[in-house]
């Protein structure tokens, strides 16, 4: 047998930006017995985890639910809209934004990558004069990755939108929330977005393999002509059974079972104390990362990810090594640098399920992974982190209160 569970003692720390620690209670809904998927009982199922992504994508039009990773979601944006040929223009982020553009290529679409440093989020201004340019309106979508989990930048959604809205251009604006949504705030309808691309294993705190479009009236309208190939992505077929909570071929039953579970936990707690606590917790860990006396990734403070942060490793130091020390030493996983930044940054997720205490823990394994592993470092990062958090602490059980 693979040791998969090989056995330390305690619970595995696992720190990466997704998938994320699936709480217990998630693991236990899941842990049911497979129903018939055209029965009563499941189309109740069905309308709740429908109704209850509505919410949290904020968004009072359609919601389709696919039984596949993020890369799936991704496709079924492009393929449901647009037509061989058609020109896209993406905005490079970071390593997902770049294998985003890499599949609307391998589609045959056009792609207008607009070039970045992989430190900033896309760039609202470029946007729009690109889009003034277009006279003939040949870009056909605007594609931005909204938190961009290879690197911890946030780009501004609202900003695009503004931008497309100022350049008077009929695009449409496809927005991948995979590593935000459940996390940050994130407002599908305000933000005037068409199709927004989310998975199951980052913020919703489920395992890998569910994946969801929100889908606005001018994408829907738009995949009336859209000629790209598709059958297992097409809208039409869901959103035409989905109102009875069906879906037209077996949908992911059991982790839909954890999806119920996930959305109770996100709306008893509040979206509004889930995107604080995220903020919050993103805010000590940079604190502990100045006081080591290393490097944040993302340049600009407004554009800093509530959900991860990437650390730039000092010069001469594999960030890969220091990691495999965090995980044989500690029992701890961190994320790694994707390829261009391989083995140059490690990440701290510190999204889903997840506390002031869990923070300190993931930190502490940090710091002691850095001393360890030789990595030149001021001591103290864990105690900044733990000031930050003790000067902005709340009583929970009261925070809960609010929100219900
Ligand atoms: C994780 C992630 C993906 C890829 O999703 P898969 O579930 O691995 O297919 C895409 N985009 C972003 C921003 C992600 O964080």
């Amino acid at each position: 047998m693979i040791p998969l569970h090989s056995h330390p003692s305690g619970r595995h720390f696992l720190q990466i930006p997704g998938p994320t620690n699936v709480p217990d209670r998630v693991l236990r809904a899941i842990d049911n017995v497979t129903i018939d998927h055209r029965g009563p009982e499941f189309g109740m199922l069905g309308k709740a985890v429908l109704a209850g992504m509505k919410k949290v994508f904020q968004t009072q039009g359609h919601v389709v639910i696919y039984p596949s990773s993020g890369t799936g979601a991704w496709e079924a944006a492009l393929v449901n809209t647009l037509s061989p040929g058609d020109l896209v223009l993406m905005a490079e982020t970071g390593h997902f934004a770049t294998l985003w553009k890499k599949m609307a290529v391998k589609l045959g679409l056009e792609v207008e990558f607009l070039e970045g440093d992989w430190r900033h989020g896309a760039d609202a201004a470029q946007i729009q004069s690109r889009l003034a340019a277009d006279a003939q309106h040949r870009i056909k979508a605007v594609c931005v990755v909204h938190n961009e989990t290879a690197t911890g930048v946030t780009s501004d959604i609202a900003a695009v939108r503004k931008a497309i809205d100022r350049s008077g251009h009929p695009a449409l604006l496809m927005v991948d929330t995979i590593s935000s949504l459940g996390s940050i705030d994130y407002r599908h309808d305000e933000w005037g977005v068409d199709v927004t691309v989310a998975g199951s294993q980052k913020g919703l705190m489920l395992p890998p393999g569910l994946s969801f479009n929100a889908v606005s009236d001018k994408a829907l309208a738009a995949a009336d002509t859209a000629q790209l190939r598709r059958s297992y992505w097409d809208w039409k077929e869901m959103i035409a059974i989905n109102p009875k909570g069906y879906f037209p071929y077996t949908p992911a039953t059991n982790l839909l079972y954890g999806l119920h579970e996930a959305l109770e936990m996100l709306f008893a707690e509040g979206l509004d104390n889930v995107f604080a606590r995220h903020k919050r917790h993103g805010e000590a860990t940079r604190a502990a990362v100045r006081a080591w006396g290393l490097e944040v990734l993302c340049k600009k403070p407004e554009e800093y990810s509530p959900a991860l942060t990437a650390v730039l490793m000092p010069e001469g130091h594999s960030a890969d090594a220091f990691r495999k020390i965090v995980l044989t030493h500690f029992n701890m996983s961190l994320g790694q640098g994707l390829s261009k930044l391989s083995d140059k940054v490690f990440r701290i997720g510190h999204l889903g399920d997840f506390n002031d205490l869990t923070l300190c823990g993931t930190l502490a394994g940090v710091e002691m992974g850095l001393e360890r592993a030789g990595v030149p470092h001021s001591k103290g990062g864990v105690q900044a982190a733990m000031d930050h958090l003790a000067q902005t602490s709340a009583p929970i059980a009261a925070k809960e209160a609010k929100a219900a």
